[in-house]
Formats: C-alpha cells, sequence, structure tokens
C-alpha cells in the first residue's frame, strides 16, 4: 500500500514501524476470508484490509479519530488469524497495537465506555481485586438482565455471566525437588490463577514428573496484554518492565533455563516483550531476552518428551487459542501430545476462527462475541466430544459459557494421563468411562 507520511512523521519510531507494515500490504484481500469479523458481518471496514485502510489514514493524516473509525477498530478482536493468511508477511498485530494506543491518545470515548474500560483495566490484572470482583459478582448475578435491557450496561451483565458461580480455592502444589533439573519459572500472571488455579497444579504436577526444578519468580504478575489491548500502552509497557525486571534478576542470579506460560494470551505477549520495549535503552536488551526464554507449555512439553502416559478412552476436541495459533504460531502440537497421551483427539470444522473471547473483547463487544461463540460451540459438539480441551483460560471460560460439555487445559489432561489427577471440571465422566471400560 502507497503511504505519504512525512519525514518528520516517520522520525517516530512507532509511526516508522506502522508504516513499513502497511506498505507491506498489497490490498490482495486473501485476509478476509479468515477475519471473524468479516464472515460475520460482511463489511470490508470489518476486514483486515479494511482496517489496515482505515488506521493508515488515521496515522498519516494524524486527525482526530471519528466514532466510526473507532467502532470498527474495537471491533477487531486481535485474534492474529489474518497474519496467519497473509501472503505479503503484514504485521497487522503490531499496526493494530500503535492504532489502539493512538485512539487512546487522541480519542475521548463516551462516558461510560471510559467507566466500563477503566473498571476492566483496574481490576482483572489484579489478582485480589479480580477474586474479590468475582465474589461481589455473586451478589450481582440476580440483577443481570435487568442490566442487559440498558444497552450502557450491557458490558456489566456480561461480566456477571462470565463470572464463575463457584471460585475454586487456591491450591498449593508442592513440586519434588529436582537437584539438576532443568529450572523453569511459571508464569503466574493474574486471571488464570483465579478462574482456575488447577490448571497450574497440575502444571507443577506435570514438570515434576518430567525432573523440572521450579522456582517462584516473586515480582511477577500480570503480563499486560488486557491493558495492552485496550490502547493503555503505557500500562502495558510498565506491566513488561516489571516482569522484564523480575525474571531478569532470576536469570541473572541462579539462572532460568525457560519461562513457561499456560496461558496463550499471555505468551503471545511475553513473546512481543523484544518489540514492545526496543526503544528503551534499558530495557530492549533484557526484554528480548526474556522473550527468547518464553514458551507455551505445549511447546515446552514437546520438546522435552512427554512422560508415560496410561491410555485414556476420552473424545477430546481440541481448540486451537487463536493466540497460540496465530499469534505463536504453535499448530500442531497440543493436539498431537493429547494424542501421545492417549487421548482420541478430534479437531473441530472452522478451527482457525475466534471463539469471541479476546481478553475483554466478549464483555466490550458481548453480541459479535457470542455469535462467535455459538457458532464456535455448534462446530465442536458436531463431533459429540467428552471433553473440550484448550490452551488458554480465556477460550475456556468463553466455551464454557455456551456449551454443557466440560472444559479443561490441555495440561490438565496430559497430567491426569501421565499419573496426575482428574481434572475437577470431568470427574464424572472420566468415571464413567472407567465403569465403561471395566465392562468391556
Ligand atoms: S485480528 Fe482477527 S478480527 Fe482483527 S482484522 Fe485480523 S482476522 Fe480480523
Ligand atoms: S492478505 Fe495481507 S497483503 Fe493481502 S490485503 Fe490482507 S493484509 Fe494486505
Amino acid at each position: 500500500m502507497q503511504t505519504n507520511f512525512s519525514a518528520a512523521q516517520l522520525a517516530d519510531p512507532a509511526m516508522a514501524s506502522s508504516e513499513a507494515v502497511i506498505r507491506k500490504c498489497v490490498h490482495c484481500g486473501f485476509c478476509t476470508a479468515t477475519c471473524p469479523t468479516y464472515v460475520l458481518l460482511g463489511d470490508e471496514l470489518d476486514s483486515p484490509r479494511g482496517r489496515i485502510y482505515l488506521m493508515k489514514e488515521m496515522l498519516e493524516t494524524q486527525a482526530k479519530p471519528t466514532a466510526e473509525l473507532v467502532k470498527h477498530v474495537d471491533r477487531c478482536l486481535s485474534c492474529l488469524s489474518c497474519m496467519t493468511t497473509c501472503p505479503s508477511g503484514v504485521n497487522y498485530m503490531h499496526l493494530v497495537d500503535h492504532g489502539r494506543a493512538y485512539i487512546e491518545q487522541n480519542y475521548r470515548r463516551p462516558l461510560r465506555e471510559r467507566l466500563i474500560r477503566a473498571l476492566l483495566a483496574h481490576v482483572l490484572p489484579h489478582r485480589g481485586r479480580f477474586r474479590m470482583a468475582l465474589r461481589l459478582a455473586r451478589l450481582g448475578r440476580p440483577f443481570a438482565g435487568l442490566l442487559a435491557r440498558s444497552a450502557a450496561l450491557k458490558p456489566l451483565a456480561k461480566m456477571l455471566a462470565l463470572a464463575p458461580r463457584r471460585l475454586s480455592a487456591a491450591i498449593s502444589v508442592r513440586p519434588a525437588p529436582a537437584a539438576g533439573g532443568i529450572r523453569v519459572a511459571i508464569l503466574e500472571g493474574c486471571a488464570e490463577p483465579v478462574l482456575r488455579p488447577e490448571i497450574r497444579a497440575a502444571t507443577v504436577r506435570l514438570l515434576g514428573r518430567m525432573g523440572c526444578e521450579i522456582v517462584t519468580v516473586p515480582g511477577e504478575g500480570c503480563c499486560g496484554a488486557l491493558v495492552h489491548h485496550l490502547g493503555r500502552e503505557q500500562d502495558g509497557l510498565d506491566a513488561a518492565r516489571r516482569n522484564v525486571d523480575a525474571w531478569m534478576r532470576q536469570i541473572e542470579g541462579d539462572g532460568l533455563e525457560a519461562i513457561l506460560v499456560t496461558a496463550s494470551g499471555c505468551g503471545t505477549t511475553i513473546k512481543d516483550y523484544g518489540f514492545m520495549l526496543r526503544n528503551d535503552p534499558a530495557y530492549a536488551e533484557r526484554a528480548a531476552k526474556v522473550a527468547s526464554l518464553t514458551c507455551d507449555i505445549s511447546e515446552f512439553v514437546t520438546r522435552r518428551g512427554l512422560p508415560k502416559a496410561e491410555p485414556q478412552s476420552l473424545i477430546v476436541a481440541y481448540h486451537a487459542a487463536c493466540s497460540l495459533q496465530h499469534g505463536q504460531k504453535v499448530t500442531s502440537g497440543p493436539s498431537d501430545l493429547l494424542k501421545a497421551a492417549g487421548f482420541t483427539v478430534r479437531i473441530p470444522a472452522e478451527s482457525h476462527l475466534c471463539c469471541g473471547s479476546a481478553g475483554t473483547y466478549n464483555i466490550l463487544q458481548s453480541e459479535i462475541a457470542d455469535r462467535l461463540r455459538d457458532r464456535k460451540v455448534d462446530n465442536i459438539e458436531r463431533l459429540a466430544p467428552d471433553v473440550i480441551a484448550t490452551g488458554n483460560i480465556g477460550c475456556l471460560t468463553q466455551i464454557a459459557s455456551g456449551s454443557a460439555v466440560p472444559v479443561v487445559h490441555i495440561v490438565e489432561l496430559i497430567d491426569w494421563a501421565t499419573g496426575g489427577q482428574v481434572p475437577a471440571a470431568l470427574g464424572s465422566v472420566a468415571a464413567v468411562r472407567a465403569d465403561v471400560d471395566a465392562i468391556r
């Protein structure tokens, strides 16, 4: 795409980076076919190509964003399916991240939007606040129907609907000390340990069985993805710097061979820390080091080898999180691991399409998110699975809100198959299957 940025504009590194991205786009439109919002809405401005054009105009003219432009950028899920499809290597992620930060700085949203977005940014990334908010949600749930009738209060109704009815108690699992084993850290993050502490517990057990030494790194926290995607650039960078400081203390101290992530949405952002902090001389190199050590738990288990597993007779529908398949290009690895662990794995149709979770998207754009979820659940349930497995807490929560089939993280299944516990969400299903197997 031809661009018309001035030399002064291109002196800004963020602008120069976006210009390079825009120039790579050749208007071919291949990406439109795999963009969930274009597939649903059929509007060119809700396609990657349309959004690239809108953002080019906005950045080139440095005009105040219009409400219409913001609507189409807000509707983007950041699912990155367009990056998988694009034959020209357009880094849409970096462009839309810049576009969102520009909108945040130059557009005044209506008051209710500002309040909801501030609420999300100040609660979700903090484990204690998030846990408290979920407890309060129980009191608010009876009013969810009433709130949903008002367009302005719909996001609040959606938050109440998505809040789990029961919170699992925090689980403390101490790995057996593995002297001489590979030393790893597991990102604890923010939402996952509150919503599903069983995922970390299963990961710790599995890694212990693999002979890993797991270190707890003081000072790490939310990866910053949530605020970054809301356009709150400085908040996202602050979170990245805090985590880089925490992990580098460990790397430069006793050493660390990998930073493992069980929520793929977080993994995509941490792997991008090198780019996010590229213009900060105090952090650029250290952020790139952290990014290079970061890997999804499925990548790590694939690399190190699965411990001995007992065949399981469950049918698993594997839902590939967008952040894993499009953001990190981890494609067949997780389903191959499930197969190697003895499960029968089925992949739903349209597996490249987003389930509608996308960070806070299912709260802020609930109508599109619900349509995507229902389409995803239809495709999954056609496979008649015993269980749905995925690699991201956001997808897990979103799909579970539309299906009666139990939804678990793949690590919970792999831990179980290699000698760990039956995933709590699967208790009765596993028992019934075991009885059937015994009768056979
Ligand atoms: S990130 Fe996803 S929703 Fe956004 S333009 Fe690309 S394919 Fe479409
Ligand atoms: S596929 Fe790539 S090059 Fe083609 S229109 Fe989409 S972003 Fe541009």
